[in-house]
């Protein structure tokens, strides 16, 4: 293939573009945001489970202290039944009168357990709805977290695009300089050579592999008419030639 030198020389405007828009592109896809949204979100998810956890907890806890409560009702209201039947001075019989005393005495104890027992509860409550609590600020503030990062990345992304967007610009007016069939060609080798498809022949060596010409390989480069299109015998890359 032979393209006038200026065009050839134009590739690397080219290449230079799309090595750019290539990097630009490839930071949006790898913004920090992304991974520390996944990890934001594993977070959430987790605490989400811990969550219900502790709702279970509390609920639990909470049904177990209106148990205990509602036991203690009976209990009361016997013991204020006795303690009334008592002090009225209607009972004469002693007998019965030492077994009220006696299931007075009863109850109160009985009341007291249940009472302490109730107290214990409570606090078991207090400790459930605290966890639940802590749990449920801390899945909110990682849901901040998460808006943070998603509205940062979408403004990096916007500049990143943005950017992208002028460099699209200046590829068009680079095209207008070269022959459809040599983007054509260009195309096909940077797809096949990892994004570069043109480089410039520094010296010895190809700028697109790394890698110096032999000699004879040299020769043929240098010595071939300015319009043909030269590749790189090491990457098959377009060489374009400094004085092409
Ligand atoms: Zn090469």
């Amino acid at each position: 293939m032979k393209a006038d030198p200026e065009a050839q020389r134009r590739l690397l405007d080219l290449q230079a573009i799309d090595t750019a828009i290539g990097q630009l592109e490839h930071r949006v896809k790898t913004l920090p945001e992304h991974a520390l949204l996944v990890e934001k979100q594993a977070r959430r998810q987790a605490l989400g489970q811990e969550l219900v956890a502790a709702d279970t907890v509390l609920s639990d806890a909470t049904n177990a202290q209106t148990r205990a409560e509602a036991d203690l009702v009976p209990v009361r209201e016997r013991l204020a039944r006795d303690q009334k039947a008592v002090d009225s001075g209607t009972i004469t019989d002693p007998k019965t009168l030492t077994s009220m005393v006696d299931e007075i005495a009863h109850l109160t104890t009985r009341i007291s357990t249940l009472e302490d027992e109730e107290l214990e509860l409570m606090e078991a409550v207090e400790a459930a709805q605290a966890a639940r609590d802590r749990l449920a600020a801390e899945r909110g503030a990682v849901e901040d977290e998460m808006r943070a990062l998603i509205a940062s990345r979408d403004a990096a992304g916007k500049d990143l695009q943005a950017d992208v967007a002028d460099r699209q610009k200046a590829r068009a007016t680079v095209l207008a300089d070269i022959p459809g069939a040599l983007v054509d060609l260009y195309e096909k080798v940077r797809v096949r050579a990892g994004g570069t498809g043109a480089a410039a022949l520094q010296g010895h060596r190809c700028a697109g592999c790394g890698l110096e010409a032999t000699q004879s390989d040299y020769d043929r480069y240098i010595s071939a008419p300015a319009d043909d299109i030269v590749r790189c015998e090491e990457c098959d890359r377009i060489l374009v030639r400094a004085d092409a």
